[in-house]
């Protein structure tokens, strides 16, 4: 029986159906040899390159990125985008109509809907000042045994902030269940990823995603760090063939050239300080939130109106003033497209 740092066991929290099951097992995982025929999967023999069904182990690419990282493969899961994680983590841990889980608002608006589809209750607790968890409003559900995930986003969200180091350690110290750190925008602050402290945290699960500073929205690749405990639990229900083999080997590439990669990010975050700077000279802007992410959280009078504004010059942005009142959240672009978006700003 697996003993969680904050005294739970993880074999309780796992729902009694996903402990039972028996995964689907396909011919293939359970070869190990070099074949020479693969007449197994009722595969198409023709084709070029995609007519085999993808690595279901995704063994190269864990292998690759687990040597980036410093982790264990083991400690790795893939998902679908980071959504797909966030929804396997509800199917293996909530029981629909009992159990529950806890965000902090404003925040990623995907946790709420992933839970309604999962029909767990969502309890959100509006954040404290800096956008910092409230951990006293949080205080009689974080020990409750109801509370089986509760979701932190660190840069969040649209806020753009980090959470601070002290406040993580003291959630993933006194709450129950898992703690599922979302670290989309972790290129985006170097040094603040909670990565290296996998080991000291068995409640942990770190959530990234290709999608941001990798630039690969399109190619649909999420990542779940946990002991391989979690991992083990996850891959019981994940589907076998969930990441395609376009993605796989796309990533590999791209793993194999990080170096352009992280490049980019640091040439973004460069961009994010010139616009930051730009926009605060603007009268039109009454604040631009700090930001370790690839957007800005920028306040105006009238958001409604600078929306509209903006989209009349072809300009999209997130009028995100319903979570955080007065704010539109506005992507970091090239500085072509920064200009363009200063330049509309300006004549608002
Ligand atoms: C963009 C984003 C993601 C990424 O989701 P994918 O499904 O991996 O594309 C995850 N979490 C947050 C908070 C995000 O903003």
């Amino acid at each position: 029986m697996k003993t969680l740092n904050n005294g739970h066991s993880l074999e309780n929290l796992v729902r009694r159906n996903v402990r039972e099951l028996a995964p689907y097992s396909s011919a293939r995982q359970e070869y190990t040899g070099e074949a020479s025929l693969w007449l197994d999967a009722n595969e198409n023999p023709y084709g070029g390159g995609v007519n085999r069904y993808p690595d279901p182990l995704q063994k190269e690419l864990r292998e690759e990125l687990a040597q980036l990282r410093g982790v264990a493969p083991e400690s790795i899961l893939l998902g679908n985008g980071s959504d797909e994680i966030l929804d396997l983590l509800f199917r293996a841990f909530c029981r629909p109509g009992t159990d529950r889980v806890l965000y902090f608002t404003p925040t990623y608006g995907m946790y709420r809907v992933i839970a309604g589809i999962n029909d767990v209750e969502a309890v959100a607790v509006p954040s404290g000042a800096g956008f910092q968890p409230d951990l006293s409003a949080a205080a009689s559900l974080l020990g409750d045994s109801s509370l089986k995930l509760t979701l932190l986003c660190s840069p969040n969200n649209p806020t753009g902030n980090c959470i601070s180091r002290p406040l993580l350690d003291e959630i993933l110290c006194t709450a129950a269940g898992l703690v599922v750190l979302d670290e989309a925008y972790i290129d985006f602050a170097p040094g603040a990823s909670m990565l290296p402290e996998l080991a000291r945290y068995p409640n942990l699960v770190v959530v990234q995603t290709f999608s941001k500073g990798w630039g690969l929205a399109g190619a649909r690749l999420g990542v779940a760090y946990a002991s391989p405990a979690i991992v083990g639990i996850l891959n019981r229900i994940r589907f076998p063939y969930n990441i395609n083999t376009l993605t796989q080997n796309l990533v590999r590439e791209k793993l194999r050239n990080s170096g352009e990669v992280f490049a980019r990010v640091e040439q973004l975050i460069e961009e994010r300080r010139v616009l930051v700077r730009s926009l605060e000279q603007l009268p039109q802007v009454l604040q631009v939130y700090p930001s370790d992410a690839n957007f800005l959280l920028v306040r105006f009078d009238c958001p409604g109106r600078a929306y509209q504004y903006l989209l009349e010059q072809g300009i999209v942005v997130r009028n995100v003033s319903g979570a955080v009142a007065g704010c539109l959240r506005i992507t970091v672009g090239t500085p072509a497209e920064n200009r363009l978006l200063v330049a509309a700003v300006a004549g608002l």
